[in-house]
Parts: structure tokens; C-alpha cells; sequence
């Protein structure tokens, strides 16, 4: 856990979010700021500072299982959806915890995002 960390204080419960699914590793809630009519987040309870930090094929693997499954709880697995992680400062991360986004609900656009 990291104590200056948004994500991680929603994991603990001290910040609110609108849950989505959440096991013993892995939490999805609502985007506070959706782009698309689902705009979900998927987060690993434990704390990596982005994609490029997770090293444990596991739970890579885990969370692979649960973005497909929340895909399915969220209606998008048959239209399709956009799965998004942002990377560091050019890839426009904002929370320094990892996080896939599912983007979906309307067709996303494929130019100028
Ligand atoms: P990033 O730009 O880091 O890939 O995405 C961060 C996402 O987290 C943004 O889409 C933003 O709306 C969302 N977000 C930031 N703070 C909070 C929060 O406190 N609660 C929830 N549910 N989402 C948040
Ligand atoms: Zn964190």
C-alpha cells in the first residue's frame, strides 16, 4: 500500500467508489469521470506504479480473467469494448497506481483521442 495513493485509499475503503466486482487481489468501480457510457476501472488490490512494474504472471494473469469478466457484468463482451492502461507521463497517467480502463457502451472513436 502506498499512503499518498488515491487508488490504494479506495482499495482500503477510506475513499468511496461504486463497485463493480472486487475478489481477495483485483478490484473494478466506476470511473468518477467516465468518457463512454462504461468507463470502468480494474485495479490489482496491490500497489504497482504502472503496467511496467507488474512482474508476477499470476496475477497478470488474474487480472486478464477479471477485465473479461467484468466486461461481461458491464454488457460490453458481445459489442466490443477498448482496454486502455496508461503509462507514465507520456502516456497520460494520471493515478500512479496500474489500472486498465474498459471503455465502452458507444463505439469508440479510432482517431484524435
Ligand atoms: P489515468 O489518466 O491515470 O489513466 O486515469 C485515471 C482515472 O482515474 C481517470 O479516468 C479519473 O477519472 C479516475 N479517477 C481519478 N480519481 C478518482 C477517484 O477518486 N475515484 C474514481 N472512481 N475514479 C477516479
Ligand atoms: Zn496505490
Amino acid at each position: 500500500m502506498n499512503e499518498d495513493c488515491i487508488f490504494c485509499k479506495i482499495v482500503k475503503g477510506e475513499i468511496p467508489s461504486t463497485k463493480v466486482y472486487e475478489d481477495e487481489k483485483v478490484l473494478a468501480f466506476e470511473d468518477i469521470n467516465p468518457i463512454a457510457p462504461v468507463h470502468t476501472l480494474v485495479i490489482p488490490k496491490e500497489h504497482f506504479d504502472s503496467f511496467m512494474e507488474l512482474n508476477d504472471a499470476e496475477l497478470e494473469a488474474h487480472l486478464n480473467k477479471v477485465i473479461k469478466e467484468v466486461a461481461k457484468i458491464k454488457g460490453v463482451d458481445e459489442k466490443g469494448f477498448r482496454l486502455v492502461t496508461n503509462i507514465g507521463a507520456d502516456g497520460g497517467q494520471a493515478v500512479k497506481h496500474l489500472h486498465y480502463h474498459i471503455l465502452g457502451g458507444m463505439k469508440m472513436p479510432t482517431r484524435n483521442m
